[in-house]
Formats: C-alpha cells, sequence, structure tokens
C-alpha cells in the first residue's frame, strides 16, 4: 500500500524518538477527519462556503513552501492541517444532510 504523504523525518511529529508514520500535516487531517461522525451525529450543517474557507491555511501553507518561498514547521502544518481535516468533516456532514433531504 503507498501512502501519499513524503514523511520527510524533519517534517514528522516525532513519538518517542521516532518520526511517526506520516507528516505532522498528514497526520493533522487525519486527526481532523475523526470529527466526522461527531459532525455527522449532530447533522452539523455548514454554508459550503466553511469548508473552502477552512482548507485555504493549508493550501497556502503548502504551496508557500512548494514555491520556496518561505519554510513551513511542524506546529502550522499540525494547525493548518487539523483545520482542513476538522473543515473536510463539516463538508461531509452538510453533503450527508442534502443527500437525505433529497432521498426523503
Ligand atoms: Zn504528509
Amino acid at each position: 500500500m503507498t501512502i501519499p504523504c513524503h514523511r520527510i523525518p524533519e517534517r514528522c511529529l516525532h513519538f518517542k524518538g521516532k518520526p511517526m508514520l506520516l507528516c505532522a500535516r498528514c497526520f493533522a487531517m487525519l486527526l481532523g477527519y475523526l470529527f466526522t461522525p461527531i459532525a455527522l451525529a449532530f447533522n452539523m450543517v455548514v454554508p459550503l462556503w466553511v469548508p473552502l474557507i477552512m482548507a485555504v491555511p493549508l493550501v497556502i501553507d503548502g504551496f508557500t513552501q512548494k514555491w520556496k518561498w518561505r519554510k513551513s514547521n511542524n506546529p502550522v502544518r499540525f494547525i493548518t492541517g487539523l483545520l482542513f481535516g476538522v473543515g473536510q468533516s463539516f463538508f461531509i456532514s452538510t453533503i450527508a444532510s442534502i443527500i437525505v433531504q433529497y432521498v426523503d
């Protein structure tokens, strides 16, 4: 199985002295996705621009680093990844709610 993450050790959080299997950004995104069951359980519906806005910091952080305009750091990677993941949870619960309304 291929994990779509560069896993560069300096960009990973370390646990017990060893780099984790995912970079700080990917790990935080997955943590954010853990919010999905809660968002679904409480039928959290948001305007679709909300998850889009929540993704913007990650996109800016990722691309400005890729273009070598600046170098990011793990706390920024973690925060922007978490924001993105939680935003995706809102997106999923909103889309699920729209689908359920059509089915009813
Ligand atoms: Zn990654």
